[in-house]
Protein backbone atom coordinates (compact mmCIF):
# COMPACT_ATOMS: atom_id res chain seq x y z
CA UNK A 1 0.00 0.00 0.00
CA UNK A 2 1.16 3.50 -0.45
CA UNK A 3 2.11 5.53 3.09
CA UNK A 4 3.77 8.85 3.54
CA UNK A 5 6.40 7.56 6.22
CA UNK A 6 8.35 9.90 8.60
CA UNK A 7 11.51 9.15 9.23
CA UNK A 8 13.79 11.65 10.73
CA UNK A 9 12.62 15.32 11.78
CA UNK A 10 13.24 17.92 9.81
CA UNK A 11 12.67 16.25 6.39
CA UNK A 12 9.61 16.22 4.58
CA UNK A 13 7.28 12.92 4.87
CA UNK A 14 8.15 10.22 2.03
CA UNK A 15 5.70 8.55 -0.01
CA UNK A 16 6.36 4.83 0.02
CA UNK A 17 5.55 1.81 -0.99
CA UNK A 18 5.08 -0.11 2.63
CA UNK A 19 3.37 -3.87 3.38
CA UNK A 20 -0.59 -4.10 3.99
CA UNK A 21 -0.68 -4.31 7.92
CA UNK A 22 -1.81 -8.36 8.53
CA UNK A 23 -5.31 -9.25 10.07
CA UNK A 24 -5.20 -11.05 13.10
CA UNK A 25 -7.95 -13.14 14.66
CA UNK A 26 -9.78 -10.29 16.54
CA UNK A 27 -8.54 -6.98 14.17
CA UNK A 28 -10.02 -5.08 11.62
CA UNK A 29 -8.45 -3.69 8.59
CA UNK A 30 -9.84 -0.33 7.59
CA UNK A 31 -9.31 1.56 4.11
CA UNK A 32 -8.96 4.81 5.24
CA UNK A 33 -10.92 7.25 3.53
CA UNK A 34 -9.89 10.42 5.40
CA UNK A 35 -7.23 11.27 7.86
CA UNK A 36 -6.72 14.85 9.35
CA UNK A 37 -3.90 17.09 10.41
CA UNK A 38 -2.77 17.31 13.44
CA UNK A 39 -0.65 20.02 15.28
CA UNK A 40 0.93 16.99 16.77
CA UNK A 41 2.24 15.03 13.55
CA UNK A 42 3.71 18.54 12.88
CA UNK A 43 6.17 18.76 16.00
CA UNK A 44 7.73 15.56 15.01
CA UNK A 45 8.25 16.97 12.07
CA UNK A 46 9.53 20.49 12.92
CA UNK A 47 10.17 20.50 16.67
CA UNK A 48 12.34 17.24 16.73
CA UNK A 49 9.80 15.51 19.16
CA UNK A 50 10.48 11.89 19.14
CA UNK A 51 7.68 9.46 18.79
CA UNK A 52 7.93 6.18 21.02
CA UNK A 53 8.06 4.36 18.09
CA UNK A 54 11.19 4.14 16.13
CA UNK A 55 11.12 5.47 12.55
CA UNK A 56 10.18 4.37 10.24
CA UNK A 57 6.89 5.52 11.16
CA UNK A 58 3.37 6.48 9.43
CA UNK A 59 1.78 9.73 11.23
CA UNK A 60 -1.71 10.40 11.53
CA UNK A 61 -4.43 9.60 13.89
CA UNK A 62 -7.39 11.32 13.17
CA UNK A 63 -8.88 8.88 10.96
CA UNK A 64 -12.24 7.07 9.07
CA UNK A 65 -12.58 4.98 6.80
CA UNK A 66 -14.22 1.87 5.51
CA UNK A 67 -14.10 -1.94 7.22
CA UNK A 68 -12.00 -4.16 4.41
CA UNK A 69 -11.27 -7.37 6.03
CA UNK A 70 -12.16 -8.55 9.82
CA UNK A 71 -10.43 -11.60 11.39
CA UNK A 72 -12.10 -14.69 11.58
CA UNK A 73 -13.20 -13.80 15.33
CA UNK A 74 -14.73 -10.39 14.23
CA UNK A 75 -18.23 -10.25 15.60
CA UNK A 76 -19.08 -6.35 15.88
CA UNK A 77 -18.04 -5.45 12.23
CA UNK A 78 -18.61 -6.81 8.49
CA UNK A 79 -16.76 -5.58 5.41
CA UNK A 80 -18.44 -2.47 4.39
CA UNK A 81 -18.95 -0.66 7.39
CA UNK A 82 -18.02 2.85 8.22
CA UNK A 83 -15.96 3.49 11.18
CA UNK A 84 -14.33 6.41 13.25
CA UNK A 85 -10.91 5.27 14.02
CA UNK A 86 -10.03 6.75 17.83
CA UNK A 87 -7.02 8.05 17.78
CA UNK A 88 -5.62 5.84 21.33
CA UNK A 89 -6.12 2.43 21.41
CA UNK A 90 -6.64 1.74 25.71
CA UNK A 91 -6.73 -1.71 26.46
CA UNK A 92 -9.93 -2.10 28.31
CA UNK A 93 -8.71 -4.77 30.80
CA UNK A 94 -6.12 -2.69 33.28
CA UNK A 95 -7.96 -1.10 36.39
CA UNK A 96 -7.82 3.16 34.67
CA UNK A 97 -10.22 1.22 31.61
CA UNK A 98 -12.17 -0.42 33.82
CA UNK A 99 -12.67 2.48 35.93
CA UNK A 100 -14.26 4.84 32.96
CA UNK A 101 -10.19 6.28 33.31
CA UNK A 102 -8.99 5.20 29.81
CA UNK A 103 -6.57 8.14 29.06
CA UNK A 104 -4.75 6.80 32.25
CA UNK A 105 -4.46 3.04 30.55
CA UNK A 106 -1.43 1.45 31.57
CA UNK A 107 -1.22 0.26 28.17
CA UNK A 108 -2.01 2.79 25.75
CA UNK A 109 -1.41 2.62 22.14
CA UNK A 110 -1.58 5.99 20.56
CA UNK A 111 -2.09 5.77 16.91
CA UNK A 112 0.22 7.38 14.85
CA UNK A 113 2.97 7.47 17.96
CA UNK A 114 3.20 4.42 19.55
CA UNK A 115 2.00 2.44 16.15
CA UNK A 116 1.77 3.20 12.37
CA UNK A 117 -1.12 5.75 11.51
CA UNK A 118 -3.43 7.01 9.20
CA UNK A 119 -1.46 8.43 6.71
CA UNK A 120 -1.94 5.50 4.58
CA UNK A 121 -3.93 3.52 2.47
CA UNK A 122 -4.81 0.72 5.34
CA UNK A 123 -4.62 0.47 8.91
CA UNK A 124 -5.36 -1.94 11.19
CA UNK A 125 -6.58 -2.45 14.55
CA UNK A 126 -8.38 -4.88 17.19
CA UNK A 127 -11.97 -5.31 16.67
CA UNK A 128 -13.21 -3.41 20.14
CA UNK A 129 -11.50 0.22 19.04
CA UNK A 130 -13.30 1.76 16.28
CA UNK A 131 -17.03 3.30 16.33
CA UNK A 132 -19.91 2.49 13.86
CA UNK A 133 -19.60 5.74 12.01
CA UNK A 134 -23.75 6.37 11.36
CA UNK A 135 -24.94 7.09 7.45
CA UNK A 136 -25.70 10.80 7.78
CA UNK A 137 -22.07 12.08 8.97
CA UNK A 138 -19.15 12.41 6.07
CA UNK A 139 -16.18 10.69 6.67
CA UNK A 140 -14.62 14.07 7.47
CA UNK A 141 -16.76 14.28 10.37
CA UNK A 142 -15.63 11.18 11.61
CA UNK A 143 -12.24 12.17 11.50
CA UNK A 144 -13.06 15.21 13.15
CA UNK A 145 -14.75 13.34 15.83
CA UNK A 146 -12.12 10.75 16.24
CA UNK A 147 -9.91 13.51 18.28
CA UNK A 148 -10.37 17.10 17.91
CA UNK A 149 -14.34 16.92 19.41
CA UNK A 150 -13.67 13.91 21.73
CA UNK A 151 -10.62 15.23 22.88
CA UNK A 152 -12.11 18.89 23.54
CA UNK A 153 -15.01 16.99 25.59
CA UNK A 154 -12.62 15.07 27.36
CA UNK A 155 -10.59 18.46 28.35
CA UNK A 156 -14.09 20.61 29.37
CA UNK A 157 -15.85 18.50 31.06
CA UNK A 158 -13.57 15.90 32.91
CA UNK A 159 -10.07 17.29 33.09
CA UNK A 160 -11.43 20.78 34.29
CA UNK A 161 -15.29 20.53 34.43
CA UNK A 162 -15.64 24.01 32.94
CA UNK A 163 -18.72 25.71 35.19
CA UNK A 164 -21.59 28.25 34.16
CA UNK A 165 -20.34 31.64 33.92
CA UNK A 166 -16.97 31.01 34.46
CA UNK A 167 -14.10 33.26 32.23
CA UNK A 168 -11.81 31.34 29.84
CA UNK A 169 -9.40 32.51 27.69
CA UNK A 170 -8.25 29.88 25.22
CA UNK A 171 -4.67 30.26 23.09
CA UNK A 172 -4.75 28.47 19.76
CA UNK A 173 -7.93 29.22 17.04
CA UNK A 174 -6.68 25.94 15.13
CA UNK A 175 -9.20 22.97 15.62
CA UNK A 176 -8.93 21.91 18.66
CA UNK A 177 -9.21 25.39 19.91
CA UNK A 178 -12.34 25.25 18.31
CA UNK A 179 -13.46 22.46 19.63
CA UNK A 180 -12.81 23.26 23.31
CA UNK A 181 -14.70 26.65 22.52
CA UNK A 182 -17.97 24.60 21.40
CA UNK A 183 -17.72 22.34 24.50
CA UNK A 184 -17.46 25.15 26.59
CA UNK A 185 -20.07 27.40 25.32
CA UNK A 186 -22.48 24.04 26.00
CA UNK A 187 -21.35 24.74 29.64
CA UNK A 188 -22.33 28.15 29.38
CA UNK A 189 -18.85 29.78 30.49
CA UNK A 190 -17.43 32.53 28.76
CA UNK A 191 -15.13 32.17 26.04
CA UNK A 192 -12.50 34.34 24.83
CA UNK A 193 -10.37 33.51 21.79
CA UNK A 194 -6.86 34.89 21.10
CA UNK A 195 -4.89 34.18 17.74
CA UNK A 196 -2.30 35.69 15.67
CA UNK A 197 -4.30 35.52 12.37
CA UNK A 198 -7.93 37.41 12.12
CA UNK A 199 -9.62 35.03 9.55
CA UNK A 200 -9.54 32.27 11.83
CA UNK A 201 -10.80 34.46 14.81
CA UNK A 202 -13.81 35.27 12.75
CA UNK A 203 -14.62 31.20 12.40
CA UNK A 204 -14.23 31.49 16.09
CA UNK A 205 -17.05 34.10 16.43
CA UNK A 206 -19.32 32.65 14.42
CA UNK A 207 -18.92 29.54 16.90
CA UNK A 208 -19.68 31.54 19.65
CA UNK A 209 -16.85 33.17 21.20
CA UNK A 210 -17.77 36.17 23.49
CA UNK A 211 -14.32 37.92 22.14
CA UNK A 212 -11.54 37.32 20.35
CA UNK A 213 -7.94 38.90 20.36
CA UNK A 214 -5.27 39.18 18.07
CA UNK A 215 -2.08 38.84 20.16
CA UNK A 216 -0.26 40.77 16.86
CA UNK A 217 -1.90 43.48 16.75
CA UNK A 218 -1.89 44.70 20.37
CA UNK A 219 1.61 45.76 22.44
CA UNK A 220 0.79 43.79 25.36
CA UNK A 221 -1.15 40.48 24.94
CA UNK A 222 -1.90 39.67 28.16
CA UNK A 223 -3.38 43.64 29.08
CA UNK A 224 -5.44 43.57 25.99
CA UNK A 225 -6.89 40.12 27.14
CA UNK A 226 -7.09 41.36 30.62
CA UNK A 227 -9.19 44.83 29.37
CA UNK A 228 -11.42 41.96 26.57
CA UNK A 229 -13.00 40.63 29.66
CA UNK A 230 -12.81 43.43 32.70
CA UNK A 231 -11.06 41.13 35.01
CA UNK A 232 -8.45 38.39 34.65
CA UNK A 233 -10.06 34.68 33.78
CA UNK A 234 -10.71 31.86 35.54
CA UNK A 235 -9.14 29.62 33.64
CA UNK A 236 -6.61 29.38 30.71
CA UNK A 237 -6.44 27.21 27.74
CA UNK A 238 -2.95 26.83 25.87
CA UNK A 239 -3.13 24.76 22.70
CA UNK A 240 -0.16 25.70 21.11
CA UNK A 241 2.67 25.00 23.24
CA UNK A 242 5.34 27.88 22.49
CA UNK A 243 7.36 29.23 25.08
CA UNK A 244 5.23 32.83 24.13
CA UNK A 245 1.78 31.83 24.47
CA UNK A 246 2.28 29.52 27.63
CA UNK A 247 3.45 32.60 29.20
CA UNK A 248 1.32 35.03 28.07
CA UNK A 249 -1.76 31.81 29.60
CA UNK A 250 0.31 32.37 32.90
CA UNK A 251 0.64 35.69 33.00
CA UNK A 252 -2.81 36.32 31.97
CA UNK A 253 -4.80 34.25 34.50
CA UNK A 254 -6.02 35.41 37.91
CA UNK A 255 -5.14 34.26 41.26
CA UNK A 256 -6.54 30.46 41.76
CA UNK A 257 -7.22 29.89 38.13
CA UNK A 258 -6.37 27.26 36.13
CA UNK A 259 -4.14 26.75 33.95
CA UNK A 260 -4.62 24.16 31.53
CA UNK A 261 -1.69 22.99 29.05
CA UNK A 262 -2.92 21.24 26.02
CA UNK A 263 -0.67 21.83 23.00
CA UNK A 264 1.82 19.06 22.96
CA UNK A 265 5.59 20.10 23.34
CA UNK A 266 9.09 19.36 24.28
CA UNK A 267 9.39 23.01 25.41
CA UNK A 268 9.72 23.64 29.21
CA UNK A 269 7.54 26.07 31.59
CA UNK A 270 8.90 29.48 30.89
CA UNK A 271 8.30 30.85 34.52
CA UNK A 272 8.93 30.33 37.94
CA UNK A 273 7.38 27.52 39.93
CA UNK A 274 7.37 29.50 42.38
CA UNK A 275 4.29 31.53 40.71
CA UNK A 276 2.45 28.70 40.61
CA UNK A 277 2.62 28.35 44.21
CA UNK A 278 2.36 32.12 45.25
CA UNK A 279 -0.86 32.61 42.73
CA UNK A 280 -2.15 29.44 43.92
CA UNK A 281 -2.19 28.08 40.26
CA UNK A 282 -3.60 24.56 39.50
CA UNK A 283 -2.02 23.16 36.65
CA UNK A 284 -3.79 20.60 34.68
CA UNK A 285 -2.52 18.86 31.53
CA UNK A 286 -5.28 17.50 29.17
CA UNK A 287 -4.66 15.12 26.74
CA UNK A 288 -6.07 11.98 24.50
CA UNK A 289 -9.39 11.43 23.37
CA UNK A 290 -11.23 8.57 25.41
CA UNK A 291 -12.99 6.58 22.90
CA UNK A 292 -15.78 5.22 24.98
CA UNK A 293 -17.25 9.48 24.97
CA UNK A 294 -17.82 8.87 20.99
CA UNK A 295 -21.06 8.37 21.20
CA UNK A 296 -21.84 11.28 23.35
CA UNK A 297 -20.37 13.51 20.99
CA UNK A 298 -22.55 11.63 18.17
CA UNK A 299 -25.82 13.00 20.23
CA UNK A 300 -24.52 16.72 20.80
CA UNK A 301 -24.11 16.30 16.62
CA UNK A 302 -27.60 15.43 16.44
CA UNK A 303 -29.08 17.63 18.68
CA UNK A 304 -27.57 20.46 16.75
CA UNK A 305 -25.29 21.32 20.01
CA UNK A 306 -21.93 21.13 18.52
CA UNK A 307 -21.42 21.94 14.66
CA UNK A 308 -18.41 20.40 12.48
CA UNK A 309 -18.72 23.52 10.00
CA UNK A 310 -15.65 25.54 9.89
CA UNK A 311 -13.63 23.46 10.96
CA UNK A 312 -11.90 22.08 7.47
CA UNK A 313 -10.67 23.93 5.42
CA UNK A 314 -8.20 22.27 2.99
CA UNK A 315 -7.97 19.18 1.57
CA UNK A 316 -5.31 16.56 -0.33
CA UNK A 317 -4.37 13.41 -2.12
CA UNK A 318 -1.50 11.76 0.20
CA UNK A 319 0.77 12.54 -2.56
CA UNK A 320 0.43 16.50 -1.45
CA UNK A 321 0.91 15.62 2.20
CA UNK A 322 3.46 17.56 2.48
CA UNK A 323 1.61 20.68 0.92
CA UNK A 324 -0.76 19.96 3.39
CA UNK A 325 1.14 19.31 6.52
CA UNK A 326 2.47 23.31 5.19
CA UNK A 327 -0.89 24.97 5.19
CA UNK A 328 -0.82 24.24 9.32
CA UNK A 329 2.68 25.26 9.76
CA UNK A 330 1.40 28.45 7.75
CA UNK A 331 -1.82 29.04 9.71
CA UNK A 332 -3.25 28.65 6.50
CA UNK A 333 -6.05 25.85 8.22
CA UNK A 334 -8.33 24.89 10.33
CA UNK A 335 -8.16 21.35 9.93
CA UNK A 336 -6.52 19.84 6.36
CA UNK A 337 -8.13 16.32 5.47
CA UNK A 338 -5.82 13.99 3.63
CA UNK A 339 -7.74 11.34 1.45
CA UNK A 340 -5.05 8.44 0.79
CA UNK A 341 -7.26 7.23 -1.76
CA UNK A 342 -7.63 10.24 -4.18
CA UNK A 343 -9.70 13.39 -3.62
CA UNK A 344 -11.73 11.94 -6.75
CA UNK A 345 -12.83 9.30 -4.14
CA UNK A 346 -14.85 11.88 -2.38
CA UNK A 347 -16.68 13.33 -5.14
CA UNK A 348 -17.57 9.73 -5.71
CA UNK A 349 -18.63 9.39 -1.80
CA UNK A 350 -20.37 12.52 -2.36
CA UNK A 351 -22.85 11.05 -4.93
CA UNK A 352 -23.13 7.89 -3.21
ZN1 LIG B 1 -3.68 15.14 17.73
ZN1 LIG C 1 -6.07 0.00 29.90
Amino acid sequence: MRAAVFHHSYEPLKIEDVPVPSVGAHDVRIAIRTCSICHTDMQFIDQGMAPNMKPPLILGHEIAGIIEETGSEVKKFKSGDRVIVPAMISCNHCLACKTWNETHCENIRRIGVDCNGGFAEYITVPDFHPYHLPHEYSFEAGSLISNVLVGAYHLVYDRINIRAGEKVVIFGAGGFGLGILQMAKLRDAKVFMVDIFDWKLKEAKLLGADGILNSNKVNVCEEAVIDMLGEKPDIVIETIGAPRTLLQAMNTLKKGGRLVLAGITENALPFLIGRIIENEIALIGASGAPRRKIPEIIHLLEDGKITLEHLVTKRFDLDHINDAINTLRMGQTIRTMIYPFGLEKKKQQEKA
